[in-house]
């Protein structure tokens, strides 16, 4: 397809504007386009970049890119992964690319990976297109759901240790992924002492949609933090990530487990370890003003 008809994006540039990001426009420059087709939910788009490789836009925002997808996938992934003591049952909601789910298996403890992604053509697009992403489809501790993130919960109580939602933004499919009806049947979902994460969106373009997040998450959850990370190909160059423990004695910041050395190859880890971890939950003054508990 010629880069020119491509939905946001002008010349063989793609440019991200959305009222997720409004008045400002990351821009990539385009190589060529793999695929681009309208699901049942959303305008998909795979395109090969000049400098951050290959790219999936979902409804004209970028999800993920070649160059700099390990940072959110692994901070999403171990931030919780490392916060439980023995994650058996893990729920992830949305992750249709399979980056979550490529670091989630990385924990031994785990015995069950549960997803349930909204839009299938999300899951076979990836499979195709992003092979470094979307390898781990074929494991076989993995049960696939097609289906809604927030109807799926209604129906799975006291299911899960650590719940992870990689959602999409706030507009389109995921929008019931950021309310508060959403986070209370979370809580249900967990087993006892299970934990949660959710994308946060960024401190500086989404503050208050993220007061309100943890305000409504410290309905349902006694320990509710918010750490942050680097990645460029988001808007304004970071993105949060929205920590909640239904367990008093949970401390984000020190986590309970640590790779074993051994391990640590066959990981190929290229932004967590365990500084990074705690390091993550120091917030810029203008943040943790504005995030800190009530
Ligand atoms: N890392 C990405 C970001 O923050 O931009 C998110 C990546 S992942 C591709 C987001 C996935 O959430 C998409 O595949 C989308 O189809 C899925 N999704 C959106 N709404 C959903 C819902 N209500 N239930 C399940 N999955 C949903």
């Amino acid at each position: 397809m010629d880069a020119q008809k491509v939905a946001g994006s002008s010349g063989a540039w793609f440019s991200e504007v959305s009222a997720v990001c409004p008045g400002q426009s990351f821009s990539l420059e385009i190589e060529k386009v793999l695929y681009h087709k309208r699901s049942l939910y959303q305008d998909v788009l795979v395109f090969q970049s000049k400098t951050y490789g290959r790219v999936l836009a979902l409804d004209g925002m970028i999800q993920v890119t070649e160059r700099d997808e390990f940072a959110y996938q692994e901070m999403l992934a171990h931030l919780p992964m490392f916060s439980h003591p023995s994650p058996h049952k893990v729920l992830i909601v949305g992750g249709g690319d399979g980056g979550i789910l490529r670091e989630v298996l990385k924990h031994e403890a785990v015995e069950t990976v549960v997803q349930c992604e909204i839009d299938a053509d999300v899951v076979s697009v990836s499979k195709e297109w992003l092979p470094f992403l979307s390898s781990s489809f074929q494991h076989p501790k993995l049960h696939l759901h097609i289906g809604d993130g927030f109807e799926f919960l209604k129906n799975h109580p006291a299911e899960f240790d650590v719940i992870i939602t990689d959602s999409s933004d706030p507009i389109g499919p995921a929008e019931s992924l950021f309310g508060e009806g959403y986070f209370q049947l979370l809580a249900q979902a967990l087993r006892p002492h299970g934990l949660v994460a959710l994308q946060g969106e960024s401190v500086w373009l989404h503050l208050e949609l993220i007061k309100s997040m943890t305000a409504s998450c410290r309905k349902w959850f006694p320990v509710v933090e918010y750490a942050w990370s680097s990645v460029p190909s988001y808007p304004s160059g970071q993105i949060g990530y929205i920590l909640c423990s239904s367990n008093h004695d949970t401390h984000f910041r020190r986590p309970l487990r640590h790779i074993e050395a051994p391990q640590l190859a066959t990981w190929n880890l290229r932004y967590y370890d365990a500084d990074v971890h705690a390091a993550a939950f120091v917030l810029p003054k203008f943040a943790s003003e504005n995030l800190s508990s009530s």
